[in-house]
């Protein structure tokens, strides 16, 4: 029986992993893949006192700091179901493996919706681009389009208009979601269009990088194409949290609630980093919840 089993490999559980583990606990992660999003990502510019990195350097520096300590990595393997009872709690494999804990902690992370249009896969990281706080000033100076009209997208939009030449906000339906406030902000900027009823059709490029944005008007069904450097895509952040429905409490948008000390709604199961109602989705973010959850947990090993 582990003291602290952790769900999930991204910088939040590696941190949590490390912090648990310096307590001489007995300590397990359980990942589908080490390294999480972070795997996914190129220039890594953000990250306090490395000025630069890139996604698969930082995760091999996770993995390794993780295996510098007595911690049980259960890597390729993704956890289906939690169970909790008086006796501790029990973590559900895919393969039907069942693990049990004192206590549990979630850094599953979340995924980014995508657009699901030809060219989006191909020139991810080389003009599409996900994460505004990452991304945003490989961009300055250029052109680039807001692909989604709520609230994330039209901060996106914002955000990016003081770093880059011109945005385009495009918008699927013929209004924006987003809070008037900051509507009223983004119509108030000299260097932002935003188009509604636009259903984006095709990322184009010349093979190396973006140079445009096919949209059709859905009012006219005409296309048009808009040439730019960076697509920006702001449809949603989906949590990796579909196991856990019914079991822990999550928000409206399935991210597991947690209070200041990473607690969620079951005793002794905390969680961090992507996947909770922390805000703000950045690597050192997520690795400030994993360390604060471990202490938490440790905290809870110590008064049960
Ligand atoms: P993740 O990194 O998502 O890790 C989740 C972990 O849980 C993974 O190991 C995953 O395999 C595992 N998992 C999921 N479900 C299960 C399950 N059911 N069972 C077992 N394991 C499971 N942030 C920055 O600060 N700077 C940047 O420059 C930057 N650039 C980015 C670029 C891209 C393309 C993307 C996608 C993100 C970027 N981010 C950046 C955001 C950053 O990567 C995330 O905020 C961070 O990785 C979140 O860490 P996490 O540990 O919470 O989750």
């Amino acid at each position: 029986k582990y003291d602290v089993l952790i769900v999930g490999g991204g910088p939040a559980g590696a941190a949590a992993a490390i912090y648990a583990a310096r307590k001489g606990i007995r300590t397990g992660v359980v990942a589908e893949r080490f390294g999480g999003q972070v795997l996914d990502t190129m220039a890594i510019e953000n990250f306090i006192s490395v000025q630069e990195t890139d996604g698969p350097k930082l995760a091999m520096a996770l993995e390794q700091h993780v295996k510098s300590y007595d911690v049980d990595i259960m890597n390729l393997q993704r956890a289906s179901a939690l169970r909790h009872s008086d006796n501790g709690i029990e973590l559900e494999l895919a393969n039907g493996a069942v693990l049990k804990s004192k206590s549990v902690i979630i850094s599953t992370g979340a995924r980014w919706r995508e657009m699901n249009v030809p060219g989006e896969t191909e020139y991810r990281n080389k003009g599409v681009a996900y994460c505004p706080h990452c991304d945003g000033p490989l961009f300055k100076g250029k052109r680039v389009a807001v692909i989604g009209g709520g609230n994330s997208g039209v901060e996106a939009a914002i955000d990016l208009a003081g770093l880059v030449s011109h945005v385009t906000l495009i918008e699927f339906d013929s209004a924006l979601r987003a809070d008037a406030i900051l509507q009223k902000k983004l119509f108030s900027l000299p260097n932002v269009t935003v188009i509604k009823s636009a259903l984006t059709k095709e990322v184009l490029g010349d093979g190396s990088k973006v140079s445009a944005l096919k949209y059709e008007d859905r009012t006219t069904n005409e296309m048009h194409t808009i040439e730019l450097e960076g697509i920006f895509v702001q449809i949603g952040l989906l949590p990796n949290t579909e196991w856990l429905k019914g079991t822990i409490d999550l928000s409206p948008r399935g991210e597991i609630m947690v209070d200041p000390k990473g607690e969620t709604s079951v005793p002794g199961v905390f969680a961090a980093g992507d996947c909770s109602t922390a805000p703000y989705k950045q690597i050192i973010i997520a690795m400030g919840e994993g360390a604060k959850t471990a202490l938490s947990a440790f905290d809870f090993l110590i008064r049960s």
